[in-house]
């Protein structure tokens, strides 16, 4: 891409939730030119009002473009958008570049890619981490799966919604990345939350606990930079009654899709299927839109187990 092109950069983009929105105000505000669609009203004029172009329909958001991005909630909204009858990848123009920044299954990743083949369309997944905050402050890290040229074609793109952008490799690297990067913060904010309580019951202070673990072997993002015990960090969910952070609802989501590539794989994954259980507990309790370290909660309410005599 030539400086000219990145600064002119026409983008189609789909999906303008918690994510899309501020992703599509950074590229706005990076000079692109961008005609938006969401299925929501309410989001679409906010797009307008955030300076891009509104199109009649998700496919028609592909007319024109030199890239498309979408950031939809599941593979099946992926497919469904670009793939199905009417689909985007049946009007976009050639040499146009697909995006997807969803979270979806590597298997329906690599069938996007598949599909972007048939038609001559270079394909990218790209999820994201870094949650609304690092979409707001564009310091989203992209973790891309795809060919090497389309990356370098796209970097501009994502240097103006992100600061880290790593090549995972071919076709659905990018998802199987994010898969294995999510089912470790699934899983070590549970052994978090277990240390937490049964310290707190031993007498020990969070507090103390935390700084003495922080340089210990036990040491880890969760119990370090993200505690789930309120009032040891300031700006993390748990200080915030555990509001506008990762949703529970969506980690359960992300650990189900860890569960599928282990069966695509024929790999065994206990404790990825026992934390995808104790969140699908706790979001079935009614908390699944609290942040998923507001699992702790359900480890402190936990019935207290009496040794048999
Ligand atoms: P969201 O539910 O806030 O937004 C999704 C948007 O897509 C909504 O506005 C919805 O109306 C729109 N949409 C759904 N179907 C559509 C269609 N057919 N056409 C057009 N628009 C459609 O979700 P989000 O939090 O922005 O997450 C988006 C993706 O990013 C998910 O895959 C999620 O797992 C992933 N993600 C989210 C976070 C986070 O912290 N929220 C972090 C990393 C990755």
């Amino acid at each position: 891409m030539t400086s000219r092109e990145q600064r002119m950069t026409r983008i189609g983009f789909i999906g303008l939730g918690r994510m899309g929105m501020p992703m599509l105000r950074n590229l706005v505000a990076a000079g692109h030119e961008v005609q938006a669609y969401d299925v929501a009203e309410a989001a679409r004029v906010e797009a307008r009002e955030a300076g891009a172009e509104i199109a009649p329909s998700a496919a028609e958001t592909a007319s024109e473009v030199n890239v498309l991005i979408s950031m939809v909630p599941t593979g099946r909204h992926v497919l469904e958008i670009h793939t199905g009858p009417g689909g985007t990848l049946a009007r976009l123009p050639d040499g146009a570049l697909l995006i997807d920044c969803s979270t979806i299954a590597v298997a329906e990743a690599r069938a996007l890619h598949a599909a972007g083949a048939e038609r001559g369309t270079p394909v990218l997944d790209a999820p994201v981490s870094g949650g609304v905050m690092g979409a707001q402050a564009g310091t989203l890290t992209f973790m891309v799966g795809g060919e090497a040229r389309d990356l370098d074609r796209a970097r501009p793109i994502f240097q103006a919604m992100g600061r880290n952008i790593f090549h995972a490799g071919s076709a659905g690297n990018g998802q199987a990345a994010k898969v294995c990067n999510n089912l470790l913060a699934g899983i070590s904010m549970i052994a978090v939350s277990e240390a937490y309580t049964l310290g707190q019951r031993l007498g020990l202070e969070p507090a103390t606990m935390r700084e003495i673990v922080s340089t210990s072997t036990g040491s880890c993002h969760a119990l370090v930079n993200y505690p789930p015990v309120p009032g040891l960090l300031p700006n993390v969910p748990s200080s915030r009654e555990y509001r506008n952070g990762f949703a529970a609802e969506l980690m359960l989501k992300d650990l189900r899709l860890a569960e599928q590539a282990a069966m695509d794989t024929k790999s065994s994954l206990p404790l990825v299927t026992l934390a995808a259980s104790l969140y699908g507990l706790f979001c079935g309790s009614g908390s699944g839109d609290l942040d998923y370290s507001a699992v702790i909660r359900m480890i402190e309410g936990a019935p207290a187990v009496t040794a048999r005599p």
